[in-house]
């Protein structure tokens, strides 16, 4: 209960006022619940016909005020009888409730109209917080093997909050104002029998309480295991070439089902847990009426009964409308815990500590820096505090309009190293400074925005050459994209397109070929002029030809900038201004592509087996 009231803290609050809403439009329908079934009981009297007494109006006063509600209602229809005649009077009463029927059933929807908002809004809002959370964390937060996972989390919990949690909501305004109302309305009638139904109700309560316990764990170990099926669908999706390559779809389809049957049986248990609620309390709540009827009819037999036959019947009516909302209270003790399973995976999302911080004062970072140099102090990095450190301490200066080169084996720590510049990590110890300033002294947004990226895998969008071009760039204009796609060698096989600027390039850009889209990521960042380049074996993946192309359309791009180029083809770099040869995380040797060369190490090395 503690943690579900946290989490209306935290996010119903916004909606306060459809929640007083729900209030009023509740209490409204208790009120004119009693008073509808209220009507029916002279309708009774009169239809039994054991009424002989003549009723004399009781002026009103607090003091029996029951008794003379009762007398004056009698007396009223006895006037309305003594006008009118029996028929006349049975279709007065009956008009009057359905009126008040009509008032109720309004203000009852009115008040689960005005959770609607509500509930759609928590959803919406829980969402958005999801996402704009994923999208602000480092990015090695989001590795493979979490996007199907993050999925599951934003698509099936946060519908399981919505389902459990704000409808559980709905029924927390409405119930235990209905129960409070009918509750007193019980005890104002008969306060015997009430206390005798009140001796009786702990047994359901208990009872319902026990089918909710350990529905939490059950509700989130079966979200787990959608979780595995949401990320093998997407692994699924994303290696379909692959899969079909080694003909491994039937050893896929067995991993798949391996854990949709797993999934299955979690369901299984929770849903049939669940099942189990409503016929008990069913079975439950009638077995409490009969006590009543058994307790309240040996009362009336007695002939000392302390209320009347249709007192006793309209008694029953509300006990039963008590036994409802009761029921449904006992609902939300196994639905909040469903949900509160959901938020807690939700909240493994939104609790996760971004380790990269803005500063608290931020340095200005003018357009034109670097003006001198970027620096490596010393930079240690390991991706995480218990796994082995990556690069390890490394120092390196770029100086400004210079391109240095990084070279090394696979897995030597290269784009680790130079990730580290836009801060998707921070370094773990060291510092890296640009024009003598540490990067965590500036604005993040201030940081990446003068530097600009070309990938080994070109990232486009489904989204047209326009667009992707114009991606890092507010208000661009088509002339800008025109003269930024000349340059980067894109022009052409754009215009050779069927609509031109306008195409889509199919999702990820899977219309185009390799080279195609390393052109227009580079036409990307050459419109955003960024005076810092990382190229991170942006060539790496291309056949000689397209290499070429793109090879041209980079020098272009590297002229006049800050670059920092990572390439596994020689060739590519020689012309750099320093070559950086990495191993196992340290720069191992350093200079000019003659000097390497002549130095015969590790570069020449390289070198002469590219040669073959
Ligand atoms: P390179 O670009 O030189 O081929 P990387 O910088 O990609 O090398 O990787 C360097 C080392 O860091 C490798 O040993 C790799 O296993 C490890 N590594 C890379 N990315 C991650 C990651 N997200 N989490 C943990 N380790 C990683
Ligand atoms: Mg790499």
């Amino acid at each position: 209960m503690k943690d579900f009231l946290k989490v209306l803290r935290r996010f119903a609050m916004p909606y306060k006022r459809y929640m007083i809403g729900a209030v009023i439009g509740n209490m409204l329908s208790a009120v004119l619940n009693v008073f509808s079934f209220m009507s029916v009981l002279p309708m009774l009297h009169m239809l039994f016909g054991m009424d002989t007494t003549a009723y004399e109006f009781q002026p009103w006063q607090w003091d029996g005020i029951k008794d003379i509600a009762i007398n004056n209602l009698y007396y009223y229809t006895t006037v309305l009888i003594g006008r009118y005649g029996h028929q006349t009077t049975l279709l007065i009463i009956g008009i009057f409730l359905c009126l008040t029927t009509f008032l109720k059933t309004a203000s009852y929807f009115f008040s689960s109209a005005v959770m609607v908002p509500l509930r759609t809004g928590v959803v919406r809002d829980i969402r958005i917080m999801v996402y704009s959370k994923v999208l602000h964390l480092p990015l090695a937060f989001v590795t493979d093997e979490r996007r199907g996972d993050i999925i599951a989390r934003m698509s099936g919990d946060v519908a399981e909050v919505e389902t459990s949690i704000t409808s559980s909501l709905n029924m927390l305004i409405k119930d235990p104002i209905l129960i409070i109302f009918y509750f007193f309305t019980l005890v104002f009638v008969s306060w015997q029998l009430t206390l005798f139904t009140v001796l009786v109700m702990p047994g359901l309560i208990w009872v319902m309480g026990a089918i909710g316990r350990k529905l939490k764990a059950k509700s989130l170990y079966a979200q787990n295991k959608w979780s595995e099926t949401m990320s093998q669908l997407d692994e699924m999706l994303g290696g379909l070439r692959i899969i079909k390559a080694f003909i491994a779809e039937d050893k896929m389809l067995d991993r798949f089902s391996r854990v949709n049957n797993e999934f299955r049986d979690a369901s299984n248990r929770v849903a049939i847990r669940q099942a189990s609620a409503h016929p008990v309390s069913e079975f439950l709540g009638t077995c409490i009426i009969v006590l009543v009827l058994w307790f309240g009819g040996t009362l009336i037999f007695s002939n000392k009964a302390p209320i009347d036959a249709p007192t006793f019947i309209f008694y029953m009516v509300i006990l039963y409308s008590v036994i409802n909302p009761l029921k449904d209270l006992s609902k939300t003790s196994y639905q909040i815990p469903k949900g509160l399973a959901s938020m807690e995976r939700i909240d493994k999302i939104l609790n996760t500590e971004n380790p990269i911080k803005e500063p608290l004062k931020p340095h200005a970072l003018a357009p034109s820096q670097p003006n001198e140099s970027i620096v490596f102090r010393n930079v240690h990095f390991s991706y995480s505090n218990n796994s082995l450190e990556v690069i390890h301490g490394v120092d390196l200066t770029v100086p400004k309009g210079k391109t240095i080169a990084l070279v090394g084996q696979s897995g030597s720590g290269k784009s680790t190293l130079v990730d580290l510049l836009p801060r998707y990590h921070d370094v773990t110890d060291g510092q890296i400074l640009i024009d003598g300033i540490d990067i965590r002294e500036f604005r993040i947004h201030d940081l990446r925005s003068l530097i600009g990226n070309v990938n080994q895998e070109a990232i486009l969008f489904n989204d047209t050459f326009f667009n992707n071009i114009a991606f890092g760039v507010e208000n661009a204009t088509m002339e800008q994209v025109v003269e930024a796609a000349k340059i980067a060698n894109a022009h052409e096989f754009i215009m050779q397109s069927e609509q031109g600027y306008d195409t889509y390039v199919g999702d990820r850009g899977c219309r185009l070929s390799g080279g195609q889209r390393q052109r227009i990521s580079i036409a990307r960042a050459i419109l955003k002029n960024p005076p810092i380049l990382i190229l991170d074996e942006a060539t790496s993946a291309l056949d000689t030809e397209s290499e070429r192309l793109v090879q041209e359309a980079l020098e272009r791009l590297m002229k006049s900038r800050t670059t920092i180029a990572i390439a596994h083809r020689l060739s590519t770099i020689k012309n750099a201004d320093e070559i950086c040869v990495l191993h196992e995380g340290r720069i191992v040797e350093r200079g000019t592509h003659e000097q390497l060369i002549q130095q015969g190490g590790y570069y020449k090395h390289l070198n002469d087996m590219q040669q073959l």
